[in-house]
């Protein structure tokens, strides 16, 4: 009997979860050596690279089938991210991207809005007020809950045509990923003619990172020498918009292909920076999807065992990896949004110390 209750427990288990996987990478992604110290003073320019739904782990996945070697591994301020969100302990995109763009936590479901359904202005909107550049990049849709944070105000994250109306408004230098048919022909023109760089590269999402090539890491290169002309600095939100997809689908494989294309975003910037001292990046999640745990590999071989347990988001805390100009505020362990006991986390502290003039 109690072999029976174990087996349909067991069989239950693998209904919310698949079993241990294995994948081998077989080629090497090029990492830097070294990316630039922590630095005083306050940052010129800011890039901000969410991995979507990017724990631990599946950097260590990452990490293991590049052979034990990212970018990511080489900044040198590291911490954790606490996403509860003010709904719920496991946050969903929106109140994830919101808590990171706005510097409040808000109900899972609303996007650029405090928790009563108050607008409130993102980091992009006040680095913009300040004179800076601003850019997204992509890899879903643009109008996706992440990026939608950065720009719009609305109460559902479902409502693609508020939000795609406040992208074509917001004034963005740079504006590349998917989800060009949630435009108008319209709003499209418009974004062609105002931005220095506008490209909605699909329809719906941009091809997976194993067919998509160095799409997004060339798209953040082009970015950043555009952005770069704007004598007042810039923000740039870079997110790995389907690391979160290929976990919720419990695929390792792709899951891996993500992060290491994220990653290889991560060493263009890191790359760009080393030539100047004036800039901060700050790269962290919304939060943990899949419940990935690494069961074994072998970094020799570029090989990872992994397992997920659930479809879903997990609810632990994210990492945060900083370099550059007030970088070293990053390290330990902080709220996604400021809250009582640390006023100053992440984004808010970010804006006033360290980016933007004291209020
Ligand atoms: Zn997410």
């Amino acid at each position: 009997m109690k072999k029976l209750v174990f087996l349909m427990g067991l069989m239950g288990s693998c209904l919310v979860s698949c079993g241990t996987q294995t994948y081998i990478h077989t080629c090497t992604h090029e990492t830097i050596a070294e990316a630039p110290e922590p630095a005083s003073g306050r940052a010129r320019n800011v890039i901000l690279m969410i991995g979507d739904g990017m724990g631990a782990e599946h950097v260590w996945a990452a990490w293991l089938c590049n052979k034990g070697q990212l970018n990511l591994t080489t900044l040198p301020v590291t911490g954790f991210s606490i996403t509860t969100s003010a709904s719920h302990t496991i946050t969903d995109s929106a109140a994830g991207g919101t808590a990171i763009a706005c510097g409040h936590k808000t109900l899972n479901g609303q996007v650029g809005v405090d928790a009563e359904g108050k607008p409130i202005q993102s980091l992009a909107e006040q680095m913009r007020q300040a004179g800076k550049a601003t850019g997204v990049v992509v890899t879903k849709a643009v109008t996706d809950a992440t990026p939608a944070a950065f720009y719009a105000h609305v109460k559902s994250r479902k409502n693609t045509d508020a939000i795609a109306a406040a992208l074509t408004e917001a004034g963005f230098d740079v504006v590349a990923g998917g989800g060009s048919d949630n435009f108008t022909p319209e709003q499209r023109e418009k974004l062609k003619k105002e931005c220095s760089l506008c490209e909605l590269a699909a329809p719906g999402d941009c091809a997976p990172a194993s067919k998509r090539g160095d799409w997004l890491p060339q798209r953040v290169e082009q970015a950043l020498k555009l952005l770069e002309q704007d004598k007042d600095g810039f923000f740039l939100m870079v997110e790995g918009s389907k690391i979160n997809m290929s976990a919720h689908v419990n695929d390792l494989d792709e899951t891996v292909h993500e992060t290491l294309d994220f990653d290889q975003a991560v060493g263009v910037v890191l790359r760009w920076m080393q030539k100047r001292n004036d800039t901060l990046l700050l790269v962290t999640a919304d939060h943990q999807t899949g419940g990935l745990s690494i069961q074994g590999g072998d970094k020799a071989k570029g090989k990872v065992e992994g397992h997920f347990s659930t479809f879903l988001h997990s609810g632990v805390a994210v990492p945060v990896y900083a370099a550059g100009c007030g970088a070293a505020f990053f390290a330990g362990v902080q709220d996604n949004s400021p809250t009582r006991s640390r006023p100053e986390a992440l984004t808010c502290y970010m804006l006033e110390n360290r980016v933007l003039p004291y209020k």
